[in-house]
Order: structure tokens, then sequence, then C-alpha cells
């Protein structure tokens, strides 16, 4: 079996499309303030894209930079201001924050209402219950991924490898919202391949290159790649890439030092999985476009009711 290959350009670009028409048909500019402390280098790369994006989609954007040594009070003061605007419909706080900040305590400080991230803790606890919610990017652009490409979630087997708020457990209860059975697994589970062979949909969000193996997947499954890891060693990558893509990864580590890889062999996953997205140009993707579309959502709903 040959993949097909899920292209997350394709589908960003309808979201983004479908967003910025619906930017046109409001009365007010949607605004999105994004925060950012110190100088991580990918941070800057991140926000300054979603930035870019709100711009282009005709969204207002406020980008805060502040100084490393930003204090924990005055962060969070700053979002308290962010909180109390009327014009500021979403508000992400860029992570990770310097060590001396305390990132649960300023993320339970946004406005769950502006909370475009997804991850206050009430709108991780509606989701878990199955109530509306602003739902984390990365899971919320899978699920577009899958229903875009006419993939059927109702009934299937959804096994889910990675446990953290911000992909693994939003991921699962985002499946169970639409009636797949999930299993979990994480860095504990026993038998890995064992449980992830009999998943349909397969989503790896480990963190670790290429992790997951023609052993792990069900022939015929999809398989939704989450990660994104470097890669630099070019024995490594002759493992993990066929012979239409290894000359061009080969090239590339010669010239940046490294290619983007995720958390699966995209050669094994190719060759067994009957729908598979690629890393890049896959997931990651989906995560700029969903923020978008948490923002016009945030803004539609809050301000709603303050018309009420
Ligand atoms: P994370 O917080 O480090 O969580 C990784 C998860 O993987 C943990 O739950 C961990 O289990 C599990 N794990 C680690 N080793 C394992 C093993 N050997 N077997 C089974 N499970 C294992 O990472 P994350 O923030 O969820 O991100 C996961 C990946 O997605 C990373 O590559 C990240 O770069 C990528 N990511 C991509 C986007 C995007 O826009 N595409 C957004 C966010 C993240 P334990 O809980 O037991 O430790």
């Amino acid at each position: 079996m040959t993949a097909k290959i899920l292209s997350g350009a394709e589908i960003a670009g309808q979201i983004k499309a479908e967003v910025a028409e619906l930017v046109k048909t409001l009365d007010y500019q949607p605004c999105l303030a994004a925060v950012r402390v110190g100088e991580d280098a990918a941070s800057k790369v991140y926000v300054g894209n979603k930035v870019k994006t709100s711009e282009e989609l005709g969204l207002r954007s406020e980008y805060v930079h502040l100084p490393a040594e930003t204090t924990q009070e005055e962060l969070l003061k700053i979002v308290e201001a962010l909180n109390e605007r009327d014009d500021v419909d979403g508000i992400l706080v860029q992570l990770p924050l310097p060590k001396h900040i305390d990132e649960n305590q300023i993320l339970l400080k946004i406005n769950p209402e502006k909370d475009v991230d997804g991850f206050h803790p009430i709108n991780a606890g509606k989701l878990a219950q199955g109530q509306k919610a602003l739902a984390p990017c990365t899971p919320a652009g899978v699920i577009e991924i899958l229903k875009r490409s006419n993939i059927e979630i109702a009934g299937k087997h959804a096994v889910v490898i990675g446990r953290s708020n911000i992909v693994g457990k939003p991921m699962a209860f985002l499946l169970l919202q639409e009636n797949a059975t999930i299993t979990i697994c994480h860095s504990r589970t026993a038998n890995l391949a064992g449980i992830t062979s009999q998943a349909d949909i397969l989503v790896a969000a480990i963190g670790r290159a290429g992790f997951v193996r023609g052993e792990h997947i069900k022939e015929g499954a999809t398989v939704i790649d989450v990660g994104i890891n470097n890669v630099s060693d070019v024995e490594f990558a002759k493992e993990l890439f066929d012979e239409t893509e290894l000359e061009k990864r080969l090239a590339t580590i010669e010239k940046r030092g490294f290619t983007l890889v995720g958390d699966v062999n995209p050669k094994e996953a190719k060759a067994k999985a009957a729908n598979f997205t690629p890393v890049p140009g896959g997931v990651g993707l989906l995560t700029v476009a969903m923020l978008m579309k948490n923002t016009v959502d945030a803004a539609q709903s809050r301000r709603q009711k303050v018309k009420k």
C-alpha cells in the first residue's frame, strides 16, 4: 500500500480563506493580542507568523514583546489589562516563558473567553465535558484534516500517543466528541505496538523523531503525525526517507544542518497506512489557521454576549 498524503497546506488554505470571508462580514475587526517574553528564537518565528497571518486575513493584531527580565507580577498585570480591553478578542502568551515565571499562573489569568490557545483549565474542562469550548489549535487542526479529507471518525478506534495538555489530552477529547473510541498511550504504556497496531486512526504526539514504525501501524490506517523534530544524522535520515525524498532531505541537511521530521517513520508509514500527514507540510500548518479561527469564534461569542 502507498499512503495518500494529506496536505496540510491545502486544508489550512481553505480554513484561512473561510476566516477571511467571515471577517469581511463583521462590523468590527477581531483583534488578537500576542505576548512574547524574552528572546527564544523559535518563539520569535512562531509569534511573527501568527501576527502576519492575522493581518493577511483582515484581523487586527497587537504584538507585545517584553524583556526576559519581566517579572511574573508585571506579566500578570499585562494579561489583566488585555482581559479588560473590549477591543481585544484573543490573547495568546507564547510558551515557553522564562523559568522564573509560573506558566500555569499566567494561563490561569487569561480570560477563558479570550483564551484562543485553549489552554485555560476552564476550556480544558469544558472540552472534557463535551461542552462548546475554545480548543487547543493543533489537535483542533487534526480534526479538520480528518473531516475535510472525508476520513470517518465515528465508531473508529483512535489511538493517541502522548498525553500533554496541549496536544495529547485535548486530541483524545476532540476525537471522543466525534464519537471515536479512544485509547491514550504514553511513556509508561506496556505493549505499545500491540495497542497502536489496532488503531484505525493513529495520532503521534511524542517528540521523538521517527519513533512510530511499521510495527505500530495497522495496514490501511490513517496516521497523523503531530511531531516536529530536527534530524541532522545522515544515516538516520536514510532509515526515514524513501527514494522519492531522500535526496532532497540529504541536501537540506547539508545546507541547513538538519531536516524536519515528525514522530513517525515516513518511509514505513507510507508503505502501510492508507492516509498519512507529512512533516513538514501537514499538521503544523493547521495550527496557525486554527488560531485565526479561534480568534474570530472568540470575538463572535463574546461580542454577542455583550450585546444581549
Ligand atoms: P510533550 O509535552 O513532551 O509530551 C510528549 C508525550 O509523549 C508525553 O505524554 C510522553 O509520555 C509521551 N511519550 C514520550 N516518550 C514516549 C514513548 N517512548 N512511548 C510512548 N509515549 C511517549 O510534547 P507535546 O508538547 O505534546 O508535543 C509532542 C510533539 O508534537 C512534539 O514533537 C512537538 O514538537 C509537536 N508539536 C507540534 C505542534 C504543531 O503545530 N504541529 C504543536 C505542538 C507540539 P509521558 O506523559 O508518560 O511522559
